[in-house]
């Protein structure tokens, strides 16, 4: 009964919109609880294609890289500079001000729009209700990571053969209400996070997770020493969960 109602849970609170990215559902009778897969939803939203590199034939990916990014410095000159005007007329329609900016820093709308004014990408973002949005598909190469270096085997260029997913959160540094770990992150994103990861492994052969702090270091701050590594991956750098 508990897969039963786990997967009617998750398809009636499918909305058409996300359907056809539901991942493909997996019905074992005999197993206490539903794969992870089952109830992964997708919230589709492209970002347009000068922000990423589209990849002909299969792109091999085995990375997987953490960041965060919120909207906390919206309001900076630079980038009102930049910024589209569909970009300002969903600020306003959402009373954007420099007063509430908290309240919204961690709109992954706002977020994309930013993404969109750099001509940077991640493929997937994690909202702090665990929502989970695909900016890009798996197999074309995002722009996450920049000059980079795997902590363990030293190859460069990791956005060639890695998946990029990026949390709603931000760091003391950039923002200082945030103090806690709970402050960074929520356990509805760790809980995304980790089904996400699981799902990428069921598509690919995923071997790493490694912070964009560990790539660049010195460079980025992101994730930071406030996000919960234990949750995702073994002390080798191997993802949890993944057989
Ligand atoms: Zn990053």
């Amino acid at each position: 009964m508990m897969i039963k109602s786990a997967l009617t849970r998750a398809i009636t609170s499918i909305s058409l919109f996300s359907l056809v990215a539901l991942a493909p559902l997996t019905i074992l009778a005999d197993q206490e609880e539903a794969p992870v897969e089952a109830t992964l939803k997708i919230t589709e939203s492209p970002l347009p294609d000068n922000c990423y590199t589209a990849i002909e034939g299969e792109r091999e990916i085995d990375t997987v890289v953490v960041h965060y990014a919120s909207a906390i410095n919206w309001f900076n000159a630079g980038f009102q500079n930049i910024l589209s005007d569909e970009g300002k007329e969903y600020a306003e329609s959402i009373g954007l001000t420099r007063e509430n900016i908290h309240d919204h820093k961690y709109d992954w709308k706002l977020v994309k729009y930013i993404f969109e004014s750099y001509k940077v990408s991640a493929h997937y973002a994690i909202g702090r209700d665990g929502e989970i949005v695909r900016f890009v598909d798996d197999n074309d190469r995002a722009w996450h990571a920049g000059p980079s270096k795997m902590p363990n085997d030293g190859r460069e260029r990791v956005n060639n053969f890695s998946i990029g997913i990026e949390l709603m959160s931000s760091h003391p540094d950039d923002d200082k209400t945030v103090v806690t770990h709970e402050d960074a992150y929520t356990e509805e994103q760790y809980t995304s996070l980790k089904k996400l990861i699981a799902h990428l492994c069921s598509l690919h052969d995923i071997k790493y997770v490694v912070g964009h702090d560990e790539i660049a270091p010195g460079r980025k701050t992101d994730p930071g020493p406030l996000f919960l590594w234990e949750r995702v991956r073994n002390e080798d750098y191997s993802p949890v969960d993944c057989d």
